[in-house]
């Protein structure tokens, strides 16, 4: 077995980023600038976001936080993302997600330009990465993505399920995935709370990755010898021994899973770091207007 390493992977494309953004700005290029909203004090989404704005600075990007209370109309709202559409300084744009109930995500994602959309939730990329046209990838599916190529896992003709149907992960990961060329060629199941047989259907997986948000939920009896494991859950539980108070849980039973497995990613430690990353990556690709020129 071998652990899929996203903190060193994550290291290494951070160095990677932050020697492009010499390049760049060597070559005349501007400092890559994310903007991100923060609505609200959810601990969870302050812990994200506080992520996000270390690594802009760590990799030499400009970062812009603007923070709302809870109770903003939407209209405020979404009159600020106009607003830093509008901004030429600003390369990409995020909301963190979730919003509160008063709050429609579809009317927000929608409001964002979809040339500034490094989160790639807008319609318009969501729709161009179905057909394979540039596209920003969202965060998670591309850090999973990365983690296949970096660690050569073959795809092609492999059976891939994926449990868990979300527009920012399992849908897009699925569509990836099935893609004509490296890493796609699978032939992808997609898995839900519908799914009849799922024990029997997750254990025939060559590639499984787990997005549910059921901690521990994949056991050693659902999976195949030799499987390669990605586990994108997290589910905080409250801990008596972590500095926090906090600690992250996968949705797979990690030690009876991991002895089965050619590769598995661990949690901490996997794909959540790789998405901080992917989100960068896009931020840097609008910066170099590759996408939409
Ligand atoms: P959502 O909560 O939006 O969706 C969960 C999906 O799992 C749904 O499609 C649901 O089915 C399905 N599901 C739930 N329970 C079962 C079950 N018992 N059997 C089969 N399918 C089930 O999930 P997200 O994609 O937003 O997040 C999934 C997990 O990934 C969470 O733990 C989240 O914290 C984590 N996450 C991690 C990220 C990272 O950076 N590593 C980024 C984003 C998310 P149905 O559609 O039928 O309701």
């Amino acid at each position: 077995m071998q652990l899929l390493d996203g903190k060193k992977m994550a290291s290494e494309m951070k160095t990677e980023i932050a020697s492009e953004v010499i390049q760049f700005k060597a070559s005349g290029g501007k400092t890559p600038h994310l903007a991100t909203i923060l609505v609200g004090h959810d601990g969870a989404s302050e812990t994200y976001v506080s992520g996000k704005v270390k690594a802009c600075h760590e990799v030499g990007f400009k970062s812009t936080l603007v923070r709302f209370e809870v109770d903003i109309p939407e209209n405020e709202l979404l009159a600020k993302i106009v607003e830093l559409n509008m901004d030429d300084d600003i390369d990409g744009l995020i909301v963190q997600l979730p919003l509160p109930p008063h709050i429609s995500e579809r009317n927000v994602i929608e409001a964002i330009d979809y040339r500034k959309d490094v989160d790639g939730f807008h319609p318009v990329n969501l729709g161009r990465m179905v057909i394979g046209m540039p596209s920003y990838i969202s965060a998670t599916p591309a850090g999973i993505l990365e983690m296949i190529k970096r660690y050569n896992i073959p795809t092609e003709g492999k059976s891939c399920v994926v449990v868990g149907r979300s527009n920012i992960v399992g849908k897009p990961v699925s569509i990836l995935l099935s893609r004509k060329g490296y890493p796609g060629d699978a032939t992808v199941t997609l898995c839900h709370s519908k799914t009849l047989n799922l024990k029997e259907i997750v254990s025939q997986a060559d590639i499984l990755i787990a997005a549910l948000g059921q901690a521990e939920f994949i056991k050693a009896d659902m999976v195949k010898e030799g499987a390669v494991v990605i586990d994108v859950g997290i589910t905080r539980i409250k801990s008596s021994v972590t500095k926090s108070g906090w600690k992250l849980i996968g949705d797979v039973k990690f030690d009876e899973v991991a002895p089965k497995c050619s590769y598995i990613t661990p949690v901490p430690g996997g794909v959540g770091l790789l998405t901080v990353i992917a989100l960068l990556k896009n931020t840097m690709l609008s910066a170099k207007r590759t996408i939409y020129p």
